[in-house]
């Protein structure tokens, strides 16, 4: 279930409805009554902790504040990861900004995402919110029934947009709460959004000229009233005629619509909690404790009135701790020095830099870059708090680990064949640290601090990653050992020559959403030493290609010229805004010439990029787009530019051909296929089951790179959800004469290893993040199976445990069918023995549930 009210104006906001907090006044808790549906039991379907939340909403205002509350960093704000705060109470969880791989950090640490109730988006850039679609995508699995999104105008245009995704996307509907609506309020705190209005930093140094731009004309979707559509996007364009200067209001209108001047900050003032009464003492001066008599002193004392119990006045100063005024903390993104006014001049921040006791500010988290740490006037704006208040920084010089799992994979890997498994590294910023006049304490991922009940930081979580102790552990498994050296053993001495290009590179190789193990579809292919291109590019892919790269990763970045992109499923696209924004910083940081990048994707993608570039950040001059449509063999009524683009790609990488086809999986879901001029092919499956197209296409590929979504076994559900099993990935590219197949895309129910099905054979591999393929690797990439299954031998008993399970399932349910067949019984005495024994088949039903 993922109903949710939209909530645009307050009032509006249905019983329980996501505006619920706007709508009313002061005072924690202000629900509906006497709980969820007048009922007191936990109705089927609903999980516990949204059941104990309605509950405590009906308790309304006899509940004191949250008695624990903490900020806590789930990305530090490094290049690879963001920057994103998990707030916790034992009533509500919130989240600050949602960059690409907050998900997948937050499932990694077990930040319990289903719980989250409110996720808050300074800034409508993608760095702040890349990793919406597949965080709601998990919310979705995870059965949530309510979240609430607030932050700038153009939110509710990106979570529109980003409905435009086929799939599960599609048919939600989100609960927004816009700036307009400046205060958010629940059972731990209310929130109070600050508009920031900054000065456009110099647009020319931000945006280079595009010779290939195709930002307008041509490459427009279809049909000029879609949402999206380039007249729809460009009203300017024409009616800005007659005006002095038609393309500057042209421009200044874009820019206008998309909003890049504002940011939201969020001033958070958790609620009061009241005075614990101290028993021992009011037992010492002879109160009735633990009578009903004292329940009534209590609750006068607890609420600040003093109460006459026999002639004496009692006061809470004497019976009572005092009331927990309630910290505040803002969450403040300072995303460049055009903001630096915006922030020091603030009317609302001002009353908070007082002194004022009820406006001592706990802790400021700032989204801020070093450039405007620096900056004199932010510094002197810092100093205002006073000391009593603490100051988390989160950027790009923080480059803590998010990934811990990931990096222990890698290293022991690395120790079954280190060419194969490199190391992973880290991108360090090169920007000079800033001094600050006042202590500062930088993010690490999972460093908390808490405000209640004591103010103070936590370090006992933070992630580290201690690469002996990897090592260690890899070495004790039993087997390990001796399989790696037997691998080792049947390997050639001295290894063969082999051409160091083309060189496959798995950065994303499971399906879905990232997990922690796997993240979602890319695959990188180094053509040459100057020439890559990307099949494919999940959420989170800049991130990979900063791990397996580091420093060297800009370089890599340029060398990207063109962005296959097989379907709109979001595990294979939502990693290209954050590729291009990279992109073009890296050709400004190297000073190389910028040129845009060739996106070969389903000419579907262009709504997406469309209103993307029109409300939330400019893209399309980064772009020249070839639709995978005009690659299909004998595709006739190519236009005269993309024919142009098409034979400067063909040139850039050397290639003789670059052909797509339609697979089977979703509408416009397309395979490619590309011919080297020195001879090699390789041959991309995207998402699909098996599929006649692509055998055909594939023919005699050197390599096909083929998704195995599913194990042997599993066929039914294969077909359901339109992917292939192991067994059918191997068969296709036997029928095309594939010299070696590489399987990918595994569902995340294989989180470290897939399932080996009986048709592996010398010319099959599994891919991993991070593996690194060679032609001349072929041979050696089957040897190394048994110590993979030596690695992974637990994982894998687990798995075959689960299999087998479910086939006894499968066959139990087989036996009821036979059983009903064969029984013969008229309907008349089944329905006798219904009524004796309710409905057989329900019971059998019971059964079966737990047995799965
Ligand atoms: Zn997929
Ligand atoms: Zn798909």
């Amino acid at each position: 279930m993922w109903r949710l009210a939209r909530v645009l104006r307050p009032g509006l906001a249905g019983r329980g409805g996501a505006g619920r907090a706007m709508a009313e006044g002061p005072g924690p808790g202000p629900g509906p009554g006497p709980g969820p549906g007048g009922g007191s039991r936990r109705p089927r379907g609903v999980p516990r902790h949204v059941w104990a939340r309605e509950r405590r909403r009906g308790a309304g205002a006899a509940l004191g504040g949250p008695s624990t509350v903490y900020a806590q960093v789930v990305a530090a704000g490094g290049r690879d990861a963001g920057a994103s705060v998990f707030v916790f109470s034992e009533f509500n969880r919130y989240l600050f900004n949602c960059g690409e791989g907050a998900q997948r950090a937050m499932q990694e640490h077990r930040l319990k995402i289903s719980h989250l109730d409110c996720v808050f988006l300074s800034r409508l850039a993608w760095a702040n919110v890349g990793g919406l679609p597949g965080m709601i995508l998990t919310l979705k699995a995870m059965g949530l029934q309510r979240c609430v999104f607030l932050g700038p105008p153009k939110l509710q245009n990106y979570l529109k947009a980003i409905r435009l995704f086929p799939g599960p996307l599609k048919r939600m509907d989100l609960a927004m709460q816009l700036h307009t609506e400046l205060e958010y309020k629940d059972e731990t705190m209310t929130v109070h959004q600050i508009p920031l209005i900054g000065k456009p930093l110099d647009a020319e140094s931000m945006f280079p000229q595009s010779p290939g731009l195709s930002a307008q004309g041509e490459n427009g979707p279809k049909g000029d009233t879609e949402p999206g559509s380039p007249r729809a996007a460009h009203p300017s364009l024409d009616e800005g005629k007659g005006r002095e200067s038609p393309k500057e209001t042209g421009d200044e209108q874009k820019r206008a619509s998309r909003h890049p001047d504002l940011v939201m900050a969020f001033l958070c003032k958790i609620h009061p909690r009241k005075g614990k009464f101290l028993a021992v003492k009011a037992q010492e001066m002879g109160l009735p404790v633990g009578t009903p008599a004292i329940l009534p002193i209590i609750t006068a004392l607890k609420n600040g009135e003093s109460i006459t119990f026999e002639g004496r006045e009692l006061s809470p100063e004497e019976l009572c701790t005092p009331t927990d005024p309630g910290p505040v903390f803002i969450v403040l993104e300072c995303p460049h020095e055009g903001f630096v006014d915006a922030v020091c001049e603030n009317e609302t921040f001002r009353r908070y830099q007082e002194g004022l006791p009820e406006n001592q500010v706990a802790m400021v988290i700032h989204m801020t870059p070093e450039s405007v740490l620096r900056d004199s006037r932010y510094q002197q704006w810092l100093e205002r708090f006073g000391p009593g208040t603490q100051h988390l920084v989160l950027n790009e010089k923080c480059s803590a680990v998010h990934n811990p799992r990931s990096y222990k994979i890698q290293t022991q890997l690395n120790l079954i064949h280190p060419e194969i498994f490199p190391l992973l590294t880290t991108y360090q910023s090169k920007e000079e640290e800033a001094v600050c006049s006042v202590p500062i304490v930088r993010g690490e991922c999972l460093l908390k601090y808490q405000f209640r009940p004591q103010q103070e930081w936590q370090r006992d979580a933070v992630t580290v990653c201690d690469h002996d102790a990897f090592v260690a552990e890899a070495l004790d498994l039993p087997d390990f050992q001796a399989r790696v050296k037997e691998c080792k053993e049947s390997l050639p001495a001295v290894p063969e020559k082999m051409d160091a290009y083309p060189e496959i590179v798995f950065l994303g190789t499971g399906s879905a959403i990232p997990m922690k193990i796997r993240n979602v579809s890319s695959t990188l292919v180094n053509i040459s030493s100057t020439q890559s291109l990307l099949l494919d590019c999940g959420e989170g892919t800049f991130g990979q290609l900063c791990r397996h790269y580091g420093d060297q990763v800009d370089q890599k970045l340029c060398n990207i010229a063109a962005v296959f992109v097989s379907h709109m499923h979001t595990d294979h696209h939502s990693g290209l805004m954050n590729i291009l924004m990279e992109r073009r910083r890296a050709f400004a940081s190297l000073g190389q010439a910028f040129s845009p990048l060739f996106l070969v994707a389903p000419e579907q993608i262009m709504p997406w990029l469309y209103e993307y570039h029109n409300h939330c950040e400019e893209i399309l001059r980064d772009i020249k787009m070839v639709t995978s449509q005009s690659l299909v063999k004998g595709c006739e009524n190519i236009k005269p530019k993309v024919k142009g683009f098409v034979s400067s790609l063909l040139e850039i990488y050397d290639l003789a051909e670059f052909q797509t086809c339609e697979v089977q999986h979703c509408k416009n879901a397309f395979a490619c296929s590309m011919i080297h001029k020195s001879g090699w092919k390789i041959v991309y499956s995207g998402d699909t089951m098996p599929c006649m197209a692509l055998v055909k296409m594939g023919k005699n590929a050197t390599l096909l790179i083929h998704e195995a979504t599913l194990e042997d076994g599993m066929e039914k559900e294969a077909i359901e959800k339109t992917h292939s099993t192991t067994s059918q990935a191997i068969q296709t590219g036997m029928k095309m004469n594939a010299e070696f197949i590489m399987l990918n895309h595994f569902s995340q129910r294989y989180a470290k290893i897939p399932l080996f099905s009986e048709d592996f054979s010398e010319k099959v591999g599994i891919a991993f993040d991070h593996m690194r393929v060679r032609f001349g690797d072929f041979p050696t990439i089957p040897k190394l199976i048994p110590p993979l299954k030596a690695l992974f031998a637990d994982d894998i008993v687990e798995m075959e445990e689960r299999k087998e399970k479910r086939e006894q399932r499968l066959l139990k349910e087989a036996a009821i069918v036979l059983d009903k067949l064969a029984g013969g019984e008229n309907e008349e005495t089944q329905c006798q023995k219904r009524k004796q024994a309710k409905s057989p088949q329900e019971v059998s039903n019971k059964k079966l549930k737990t047995v799965n």
